[in-house]
């Protein structure tokens, strides 16, 4: 993938590639779906399913100081009263009371409009890549509005929950415009619950997993005594979590039920944990790069110590530049001992180890690299994305859409084109080579239309190579056209060099 900044592709347009060539639905469509919540379709299904796979391979597999596992979804409720979820796993909410809209209080923003030194009205605006240019022009627009002569000064955004009390009655909603109808904020706890059993009373009370790294928590002991790891070493699953998110939104990068790859990497209370921490940071981005993500795209922002659970001593995000604005896509979490301690409390069952080196026992630190799956689907899509001008078979010039996926993730990875349809001996060579080639990889085969046109197919849901059988396959040496996808150059290969090919590249 080139790593020069590329235009930004809009949201509506991934959105639309994405219906159409089957990556990703609404989920209950046919419903009129259901906010926060998608159906990946058959390419969809490929392309998540290859980058689990490659953060296994590369996180679990590869290493011999980390193990999978995979716990269940719904766990016992006490787990979620030792994390902490179920007192503090809350986002701010505002209502709108003239709309019903809901709002993250600290996605909401507002402005007092000053004019000469004094107040004359509030505005406001929902967070995007240019909220203060909106927030700005807002408040001329209300100067202008309200005729009021004077100097505007220029805004000074603060999000809902900055609001002083007297603010908040005057602060306008952003569905209606007006002020008046806007809630103070208040806690919202995003965890989504559900009843255990036949009795829907307080005891079956129970809760759909906010994230999977408890899983590990609440394993900890099993896996140590299970015997294959000792310190430092790193817990990792993959799985499904969910959040009743107040405003899902962006697509797939913020839904109500999304995938997480988590990894909990346990070190002696006395390692030097920021090194470690910084190991994982630089791990995460390599692996990104590793599967197609520009480096240009990709920067790190660091938690300010203030904003810190008191528990924590170092948050990284690992930030993606999405066409929406610079967001997380990856946090990992030096999280002291906080997690293991509250269980051992919780539990009543110790959580410590024995450490040979100094003869004690004790309770390990960890360090917690979480990312969404689907964060990360959204970020190749968007950074592969491309329209070109190339020329056609014609010499003219037109159109094509590329997706440049790493051969890694890509859900085709060869697609096998008979140069004709109605040649029996093209079609039988093609397809002998498409079901050899099946049995280790994802690959395509398609006999219809004009080459070009098959082509660009494949260009558009980023299948990094086609292969062409033609006369001189099966008249001369066998060899058949290569073509790849970003170059869109060809050569002849033999079947032999193709599938070294993919084992180097598909890896
Ligand atoms: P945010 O601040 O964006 O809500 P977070 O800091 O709450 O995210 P974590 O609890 O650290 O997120 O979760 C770890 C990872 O899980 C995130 O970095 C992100 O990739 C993913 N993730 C979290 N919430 C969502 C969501 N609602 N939809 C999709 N992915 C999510």
């Amino acid at each position: 993938m080139p790593d020069a900044p590329s235009p930004p592709v809009s949201m509506e347009t991934l959105v639309a590639l994405c219906k159409r060539r089957g990556f990703i639905f609404q989920s209950s469509e046919i419903y009129g779906g259901i906010n926060g919540f998608f159906d990946y379709g058959p390419l969809g299904a490929e392309l998540k399913r290859n980058i689990r796979d490659c953060w296994w391979d590369d996180m679990v597999r590869r290493r011999d100081d980390v193990v999978g596992i995979e716990t269940s979804i719904i766990m016992h409720p006490k787990v979620w009263e030792a994390s902490g979820h179920v007192a503090g796993f809350t986002d701010p909410l505002v209502d709108c009371r003239a709309s019903k809209q809901r709002y993250r209080a600290d996605q909401l923003f507002f402005a007092a409009v000053v004019v000469d030194g004094a107040t004359v009205g509030y505005v406001s605006a929902l967070e995007s890549e240019r909220t203060p240019e909106a927030l700005q022009e807002a408040a001329e627009s209300l100067k202008r509005k309200k005729a009021i002569q004077g100097r505007l000064e220029p805004v000074k955004p603060r999000d809902m929950t900055e609001a002083a009390p007297e603010e908040i009655p005057l602060i306008p909603s952003p569905a209606t415009g007006e002020p008046g109808s806007l809630t103070a904020p208040r806690s919202f706890n995003m965890m989504f619950q559900t009843n255990v059993g036949a009795m829907t009373d307080a005891s079956s009370v129970a809760y759909l997993r906010p994230e999977t790294a408890q899983g590990m928590f609440a394993d900890f002991k099993n896996v140590v005594d299970t015997g294959r790891v000792k310190l430092p070493f790193g817990i990792a699953q993959i799985g499904k979590s969910f959040r009743n998110e107040i405003t899902p939104r962006n697509f797939i990068f913020r839904s109500r039920e999304f995938e997480q790859m988590e990894m909990e990497y346990f070190i002696h209370e006395d390692a030097d944990w920021a090194k470690c921490h910084r190991e994982w940071i630089n791990w995460c981005r390599d692996w990104l790069i590793s599967i197609g993500l520009p480096e240009s795209h990709l920067s790190e922002y660091d938690h300010p110590k203030e904003k810190l659970a008191f528990y924590s001593r170092g948050t990284t995000d690992i930030m993606f530049r999405y066409p929406f604005g610079v967001q997380e896509l990856w946090g990992i979490a030096a999280r002291g001992n906080y997690d293991l301690s509250q269980h051992e409390k919780f539990s009543g069952l110790p959580q410590s180890i024995f450490d040979e080196a100094t003869k004690r026992k004790i309770v390990p630190h960890v360090i917690e690299p979480a990312v969404g799956v689907d964060r990360i689907f959204l970020a190749v899509l968007c950074a592969g994305y491309a329209e070109e001008d190339v020329k056609d078979d014609k010499g003219g010039s037109e159109k094509r859409t590329v997706l440049r996926l790493s051969p890694r993730i890509a859900p085709v990875k060869v697609a096998v084109l008979p140069l004709l349809k109605n040649k029996p001996e093209l079609v039988a060579r093609a397809q002998a080579l498409h079901k050899k080639l099946q049995r280790r990889y994802a690959v395509f085969y398609d006999e219809g239309g004009a080459i070009g046109r098959r082509y660009r197919r494949q260009d558009e849901i980023g299948t990094p190579w086609c292969v062409t059988i033609d006369f001189e396959t099966i008249e001369k040496d066998g060899s058949f056209t290569l073509r790849e996808r970003d170059s869109m150059q060809q050569r002849r290969i033999q079947e032999a060099e193709l599938f070294a090919l993919l084992e180097e590249k598909v890896y």
